[in-house]
């Protein structure tokens, strides 16, 4: 047997929350290893040539409103390490079926306009409620992007925004996304506009905590923007990982961990599938809950057991890569500029979705969140060409390739609606289902891109009741994933967040 390898500390996964957790212990002086199941480093965050040789796909995500603004990569010089974000000149558009598109524009005065255009006053409107929170930026992203208990970052933002401004926030994450759309817009332009970004997560609109969903990311677009980094979604991974190794931290690729080894209630360590074994007296996980709980096995507490398998994962998902001959024909002429393009239509048509994959329905017209990377990026085509990525939520039924490929049909017939000609430009593309991206990311359960539904109770309480959510009753064993609060997309904050308590606890100097 190779004798075990020893340090201060271990992270379990190499996405951006394993990186941003390593990052943090490296920060502190801890000799720190990364140890990731798949051959490259990067998780939901990398980039390969899935189409064809010269078109750069985002293999997962591929827009990043939320790592923009993360106040974790803002305190890291990734800029440093060749991160440069791009930014289109629309952050995005819903096109609707007259042709017309509600626009999302960093500029919140070209925005208003757009919503004004479309139906006189739900501009304005939109103005009137973004004001004060853009004004007091730092205040809501201390109090949505910090970590649990967001105690300090509330404070801030009654500081920021007084008492009753707070309240009223507070009555934004409790409102559903109609009720926010009833209380601000008249047309149906501006509805369906903020109704495609609540479907960036999987709250119906009709539901508590979904106001928040659609109207936080709009937000993002006016404080942040909602770019991509140059040459793919792997440059920003590429540049955690390059800081993390300038800090003296690295991280192991093709190294799947199989067993969490526990002694006497306290962590010492792990073992892989390959049989290597390392020892470390802090391991931070990014890992889902319930693969948490077959690594540790018996050693976990049966308590802690019982509430954590009570964690819901959200719906499947099938993702398209195209590589293009031209861009996308967007009959909207904002749709052409756009990095993002909600396609999907009127608010009705789009929550017909959501309500179509919860009752286990096929929907025949898939909503879909679709990136152009290649528009403001020219390094992700040949000259001339173009990149389009793609993904929807599905239901149970489609399993399997045959009823995949189906779905991509399904897809691709709604792109054409709103941009008639696109089939015609297609080169090649590349087809990932729910079982393959689980294949691809173990976190990815079911293919559910979120790491764990956002209903309200579990967006809270993520991924259970506590004050100190990323705990485990094992010492020294951390939960770090997008399955602890507050949740996915690509900020660093839960892994972050897991790492300074694990340095606290470690009674060790921060
Ligand atoms: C198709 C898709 C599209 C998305 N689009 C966006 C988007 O545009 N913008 C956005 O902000 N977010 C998006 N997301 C969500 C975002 O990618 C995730 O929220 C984010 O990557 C979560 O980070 P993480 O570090 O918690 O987990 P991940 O990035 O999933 O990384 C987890 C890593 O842990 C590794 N791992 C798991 N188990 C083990 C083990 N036993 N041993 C070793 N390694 C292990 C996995 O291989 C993986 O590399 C998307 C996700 C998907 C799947």
């Amino acid at each position: 047997m190779t004798p075990a390898q020893r340090v201060d500390a271990l992270v379990i996964g190499s996405g951006p929350n394993g990186l941003a957790a390593a990052i943090r212990l490296a920060r502190a002086g801890r000799d720190v290893v990364v140890l990731e199941a798949q051959p490259q480093l990067g998780g939901a965050v990398i980039s390969q040539e899935l189409t064809q040789p010269g078109f750069v796909a985002d293999t997962f995500s591929a827009v990043y409103p939320a790592a923009a603004a993360s106040p974790v990569f803002a305190r890291m010089p990734l800029a440093d390490h060749g991160l440069d974000w791009v930014h289109p000149e629309v952050a995005m558009a819903h096109p609707m079926p007259d042709g017309r598109a509600g626009a999302l524009y960093r500029e919140l005065d070209r925005t208003v306009a757009n919503l004004d255009d479309l139906h006189p006053g739900d501009g304005r409107a939109w103005e009137r409620f973004a004001a004060p929170y853009l004004d007091n930026f730092e205040a809501l992203r201390a109090t949505v992007l910090g970590g649990f208990p967001p105690v300090v970052g509330g404070a801030r933002l009654v500081a920021a925004m007084g008492l009753q401004g707070t309240l009223e926030f507070a009555r934004l994450l409790l409102t559903s996304a109609d009720q926010l759309a009833d209380d601000l817009f008249e047309g149906a332009h501006a509805r369906a506009w903020l109704f495609g970004s609540v479907l960036h997560g999987d709250i119906p609109a009709e539901e508590s905590g979904s106001a928040i969903a659609g109207g936080y990311l709009q937000l993002l677009g006016h404080a942040a923007g909602w770019p991509s980094p140059r040459g793919g979604a792997g440059a920003l991974t590429g540049a955690l990982a390059s800081y993390l190794g300038s800090l003296g931290g690295s991280v192991q690729v093709g190294q799947r961990v199989q067993r969490i080894v526990v002694a006497r209630g306290r962590v010492a360590g792990v073992v892989t599938e390959d049989g290597e074994r390392f020892r470390a007296p802090t391991v931070i996980a990014t890992t889902s809950p319930h693969a948490l709980l077959r690594l540790v096995g018996d050693a976990m507490p049966a308590d802690y057991v019982r509430r954590l398998q009570r964690f819901r994962y959200g719906p499947r998902t099938v993702k398209v890569d195209w590589a293009l001959d031209g861009p996308t024909p967007w009959t909207a002429p904002e749709a052409r500029q756009a990095g993002t393009v909600h396609v999907g239509g009127e608010a009705d048509a789009v929550t017909a979705q959501t309500t179509a994959v919860r009752r286990g329905e096929i929907p025949e017209r898939p909503f879909l969140l679709f990136g152009q990377q290649s528009i403001a990026d020219p390094s992700r085509a040949p000259a001339g060409k173009h990149t389009a990525w793609a993904y929807t939520r599905v239901p149970g039924a489609v399993a399997g390739p045959d009823a995949v490929m189906a779905h991509v049909e399904r897809m691709t017939d709604q792109i054409e609606r709103f941009a008639p000609g696109f089939r015609d430009l297609v080169l090649s593309r590349h087809v990932q289902g729910p079982d393959t991206l689980q294949a691809q990311n173990a976190n990815l359960v079911g293919g559910d891109v979120g790491g764990g539904t956002y209903r309200l109770d579990q967006t809270v309480f993520r991924p259970l009741p506590s004050l100190l959510p990323y705990a485990t009753p094992i010492d020294g064993l951390w939960i770090g994933s997008s399955s602890a609060f507050p949740g996915g997309a690509v900020h660093g904050v839960p892994g972050w967040t897991a790492a300074s308590y694990a340095l606290a606890r470690s009674r060790l100097p921060l």
